[in-house]
């Protein structure tokens, strides 16, 4: 599974690295800055989690 999130999209809410910090990583200004990041198997479930509670929708997972 990859993620991929829209940096524009973004509103650094942080819900997603508060709910999944095994996954999703902010930068220094509180927002989600990463791009398409391969997720090990381990972490898919938390992938999941942050996804769909980031307010903005900015969070895709691909299989
Ligand atoms: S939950 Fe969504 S809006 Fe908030 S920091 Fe994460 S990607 Fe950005």
């Amino acid at each position: 599974m990859k993620i991929i999130v829209d940096n524009d999209s973004c509103s650094g809410h942080g819900r997603c690295a508060a709910l999944a910090p095994s996954v999703y990583v902010l930068d220094d200004r509180g927002y989600n800055s990463m791009n398409e990041t391969e997720v090990s198997p381990e972490n898919e479930a938390a992938a999941r989690v942050g996804a769909n509670n980031c307010p903005e929708r900015a969070i895709t997972l691909v299989d």
